[in-house]
């Protein structure tokens, strides 16, 4: 049987956190978690929304437990919970075809068990349908029991699914590792020479100069401890043999509904808090006004328009406050 899942089309640049609306653009490092619902959340909102064991998904309200967190692997969350629903279903009704005198009553038997998992998916009749499973399995318990050593078509399918989104998250991962590679490799070789060019160019405080390197040396040693963390999730899934997957609950070390706190997520936790301090905001480089810009000497170190500009309305004095706004606000950020 064929698992119907469907498949997100998302780009991994787009893919954002829904309550803090962080994305993947903006924080490479952010790592989408799934609950039992199916409702995603990044990393650091399960760091701070499950500070204690359980707390409310803030999507649905539904009661979770923080420990059941765990990476989520296919870009649409809601494929992440039917697989789980699929899962237990399967566990329920666990008949194969051999089961069946006639080829169209185990279609029968597929199709009833797509209906289940539809509703629990999509929250229709969820309740009655929990009630419809919960029954059947009281009553057929002993036949389930005998069955279970059995694996189905639909848990092969599943587990197939599973590792072929598995190999395509650590592909993800890797790209995502060259990239920031690339950058480090950057940004160390122009760190040496940068302080020394900054000094020399700029006419202003050298202590707020120095200092804004400080900070960004330290912003950089942050960034490789993330990637630190980022190369242990690798380890720990990437040794992992396809062949260790089973029909039960636990989907390889990414965990599964019943076995919330898994290796990655215990990684993950392991990340140090971001702490936020203000930027020295410099008084020393007072920005001129705009009517001074002639007379103090500003306009000389501009390249004077030609008259068809001058006709259009433009001055000089646009290129030269735009020169220094650009000064300004990156000597604040840097700072
Ligand atoms: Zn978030
Ligand atoms: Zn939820």
């Amino acid at each position: 049987m064929a698992a119907k899942v469907a498949k997100g089309k998302t780009e991994t640049y787009e893919i954002e956190c829904p309550s803090c609306k962080t994305t993947k653009y903006r924080n490479p490092q952010m790592k989408l978690m799934v609950n039992e619902c199916g409702h995603a959340l990044c990393d650091d909102c399960v760091k701070t929304i499950f500070v204690k064991e359980s707390g409310q998904c803030p999507e649905c309200d539904m009661i979770i437990k923080r420990a059941k967190f765990r990476v989520q692997i296919f870009e649409d969350p809601l494929v992440e919970k039917e697989i789980d629903i699929r899962r237990k279903v399967g566990r329920i009704h666990n008949k194969i075809e051999d089961d069946f005198s006639k080829v169209e009553e185990y279609d029968d038997y597929l199709e009833m068990i797509e209906d289940l998992v539809y509703c629990l998916t999509y929250d229709q009749n969820k309740a009655e349908t929990e009630r419809k499973l919960e029954s059947y399995e009281r009553i057929h318990r002993e036949e389930i029991k005998k069955n279970s050593h059995r694996k189905s078509a639909a848990d092969e399918e599943l587990d197939k699914i599973i590792e072929e989104e598995k190999l395509k998250y650590l592909q993800r991962l890797q790209e995502q590792r060259k990239e920031m590679e690339k950058t480090k490799q950057n940004s160390s070789s122009n760190r040496n020479t940068s302080l020394l060019k900054d000094l020399m160019a700029s006419d202003g405080d050298a202590s707020l100069i120095v200092q804004s390197h400080a900070k960004r040396l330290k912003m950089e040693k942050e960034g490789e401890e993330q990637e630190e963390i980022l190369a242990k999730i690798e380890a720990a899934t990437a040794g992992k043999n396809p062949k260790e997957f089973s029909s039960g609950v636990r989907i390889g070390v990414f965990g599964g509904a019943g076995k919330g706190d898994s290796a990655v997520a215990a990684l993950m936790m392991q990340a140090t808090d971001y702490e936020y301090e203000s930027p020295v905001l410099s008084d020393r480089l007072p920005l001129p006004e705009w009517n001074d810009l002639q007379s103090a000497g500003y306009l000389a170190h501009v390249r004077q328009p030609g008259p068809a500009a001058h006709a259009g309305g433009y001055t000089e004095h646009y290129a030269c406050m735009r020169a220094l706004h650009e000064f300004m606000a990156s000597h604040i950020l840097h700072c």
